[in-house]
């Protein structure tokens, strides 16, 4: 590893970077990569380089292991013109997560996660997640021959367990509190040598950063006004926030996005706490919506994102599961099929553009986090067409 350290994101304790400590022991708030300030984008091909490469000096990685990655990231932005029009601002981008390898952001994350445990000397790795983070661990931890633990709920049906299984990793149903479970896992994993790369630890925010360092580079380092990260346990929202700043602090961008936290209105432990003016985050009780993805009723990075929604003046939005269904039927519109919560940014933008928030001049990225193939449930949300006909009458039919 380079010499850095890891730094509380509250108090500013300092902690090695050779260990494991996924929290500060001193306010249980999470730990952060100290922020890069000097560095450059790799040159090079990006259908043969991989993203801890071509940003290489943003990461404190020293030397890249290639052989564990499966090519996660570099995904494609999609300028929506159409979209832009409907709701009346500059542009629209779309940053299409779904195309990773296992369909959401999740693998950048899993893949910094992988390269530090290695680093580290760890010869197994695990998670606590009923989807797309124990998906990306399973197939990744294949892919780099480390035994797996995938902790997930008791009640987890077959359709959610078998995209799991399918990597044969050790995928165990714990019965218990699952919401104590990160904690549980992070403490047997110090015990056991397994690195757990759960949802905000410091190597799952470092892999979302390249998510902004894309952005930028696609959008020719013009810095867009706004960015719409749905938000579960805040790590890959705090990736990207960090991101921008460390482009910032190294003089390719001149100024950082205004962000927008957007969550499901049936579990938004954040927008509450930021629309009530609360200190700090409260456990949703009796969470739901149909973004089973960002359904954390207590994110363990909420008080952190809570401090810079704050700090910075940004926003936070919560929506409703109809305007996350229409959303995601807009986006299939625009040939992008998201899950729930990947849609849950364009009806957060839709919101506040028609409270006048978002204004006529703004640029705004959303980022689509995940593919909708996962949460095939969905369907039945729809208003879905198929007409029937028989083959002699099928010409005059199409007429
Ligand atoms: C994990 C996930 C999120 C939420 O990300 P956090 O880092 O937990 O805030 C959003 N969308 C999808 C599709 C996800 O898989
Ligand atoms: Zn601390």
């Amino acid at each position: 590893m380079k010499k850095t350290d890891l730094v509380c994101t509250h108090c500013e304790k300092i902690f090695l970077i050779t260990e494991v400590y996924p929290r500060c022991d001193i306010c249980n708030e999470p730990l952060e990569v100290k922020k890069a300030a000097k560095g450059r984008i790799k040159e090079g091909n990006t259908f043969t380089q991989t993203i801890l490469e071509r940003y290489e000096d943003f990461f404190p990685f020293k030397g890249i292991e290639e052989d564990i990655c499966l090519h996660e990231g570099f995904t494609p932005l999609i300028n929506s013109s159409s979209l832009a029009a409907e709701l009346g601002v500059k542009e629209i981008h779309l940053k299409n997560e779904t195309g990773n390898p296992t369909w959401s952001f999740k693998d950048r994350g899993t893949s910094a996660g992988i390269q530090h445990a290695l680093k580290l000397g760890y010869k197994k790795i695990g998670t606590v997640s009923s989807g797309n983070m124990a998906a990306s661990i399973a197939a990744y931890g294949a892919k780099a021959g480390l035994k797996t633990f995938i902790l997930v709920s008791a009640d987890l049906p077959p359709e959610k367990l078998n995209p799991i299984a399918i990597y044969n990793p050790a995928l165990i149903r714990v019965q218990g509190d699952y919401g104590n479970l990160y904690y549980e896992s992070l403490k047997i994993g110090q015990k056991q040598g397994i690195y757990f790369i759960n949802s905000d630890v410091p190597f799952r925010v470092e892999g979302s950063k390249t998510i902004a360092f894309e952005i930028c580079e696609q959008l020719g380092f013009a810095v867009p006004d706004y960015v719409v990260v749905p938000t579960s346990s805040g790590g890959n929202l705090r990736g990207i926030i960090k991101g921008f700043e460390e482009f910032r602090l190294c003089g390719l961008i001149d100024k950082i996005p205004r962000i927008i936290c957007a969550q499901a209105r049936g579990c938004a432990a954040i927008y509450n706490a930021h629309s009530n003016n609360h200190e700090t985050i409260s456990r949703v009780e009796n969470p739901d919506t149909i973004a089973h993805a960002i359904e954390n009723p207590l994110p363990p990075s909420g008080n952190e994102i809570l401090r810079k929604l704050r700090a910075n003046d940004w926003i936070s939005v919560a929506v409703t599961d109809e305007e996350i269904i229409r959303a995601q039927k807009r986006l299939a519109g625009e040939g992008i099929f998201g899950q729930p919560a990947a849609a849950v940014p364009l009806a957060a933008v839709r919101q506040l553009a028609g409270n006048g928030v978002i204004k006529s001049r703004d640029t705004i990225v959303l980022i689509v986090t995940g593919g909708g193939l996962k949460y095939t449930a969905a369907f039945e949300r729809h208003d879905l067409k198929v007409a029937d006909c028989r083959i002699e009458e099928l010409s005059e039919f199409m007429r």
